[in-house]
């Protein structure tokens, strides 16, 4: 019988990728509240969005937090997690070493069938810090501004007001905005999350994610997953990340298999 006093919980709570999070994070004496806030709406949907690599194997060390906020905090878990280095065609990129593994020997097997395994825009494909993803955030944010505030969307008073929030509340504000079709997405024709990280989220921080050039060859994916490389942020078609498992092992670890753009994404099943 329920207790009509208990708080109702999101449906979401009873899905299957927040009872296998919540056995994950207990093998970490950790728990859902401490990873991601229930009433932070911003972290909940980076969770629901990039929350895959929290199931990853033993072997890999997933972020503390579902949002970093300094880069101190970014650099202190990097140092923890460790990271391998390695040049690949001109450009040194680095992961955590299990991932990095994994990845050279994708590549030595691509290699031997006359393909390639390749970094999408240099270093950047890899690990990144705290100060990237702000980069690559205010990439987004203040061309949109200066768009919606052409376009009579947006006046002088909100935007300036906007650039001097802090970068939580931006990240939470744009969101909003995005509720009444105000885009920030490069083409501001969707939500700025389907092109970019918010700021301290992406699973490049964690260092388990890799953007690869190769990815419209569909042997190459094969490559991947078989080395345990995974597509699991839906719509963002180059990226990939490292969990460390066999493919029929993704569907008991509360991912769900979606196809999107003739590709197949593995993402949390929230329901
Ligand atoms: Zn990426």
């Amino acid at each position: 019988m329920l207790n009509s006093s208990e708080p109702l919980t999101a449906p979401f709570e009873s899905s299957p990728f927040y009872a296998e999070l919540a056995e994950a994070l207990g093998r970490r004496q950790c728990e859902i509240d401490q990873l991601c806030p229930p009433d932070d709406h911003v972290a909940r949907r980076v969770l629901h969005d990039y929350g895959a690599m929290f199931l990853g194997n033993k072997n890999i060390l997933p972020p503390p937090v579902c949002v970093f906020t300094s880069e101190a905090e970014v650099s202190e878990f990097q140092k923890a997690a460790g990271h391998a280095a390695a040049n690949i065609g001109g450009d040194v990129i680095e992961l955590q070493p299990a991932a990095m593994t994994a990845l050279l020997k994708a590549r030595a097997v691509a290699r031997a069938e006359g393909r390639d395994i390749s970094p999408r825009d240099g270093a950047e494909a890899a690990r990144r810090s705290y100060a990237d993803t702000v980069r690559l955030w205010n990439s987004r944010f203040l061309p949109a501004l200066d768009h919606w505030q052409e376009l009579g969307r947006l006046n002088q008073a909100q935007t300036e007001a906007l650039r001097r929030l802090p970068i939580a509340e931006q990240v939470r504000e744009v969101l909003e905005l995005e509720k009444d079709g105000i885009f920030f997405s490069k083409d501001f024709s969707k939500s700025v999350l389907y092109s970019i990280a918010a700021p301290g989220t992406s699973q490049h921080i964690a260092m388990l994610a890799f953007d690869a050039n190769e990815f419209l060859d569909e042997r190459v994916r094969q490559i991947l997953s078989d080395h345990g490389w995974f597509q699991t942020v839906l719509s963002d078609l180059p990226h990939f990340t490292y969990l460390g498992l066999q493919e029929e092992e993704l569907a008991a670890r509360g991912l769900k298999c979606v196809e999107a753009n003739g590709q197949r994404f593995w993402i949390p099943d929230v329901g």
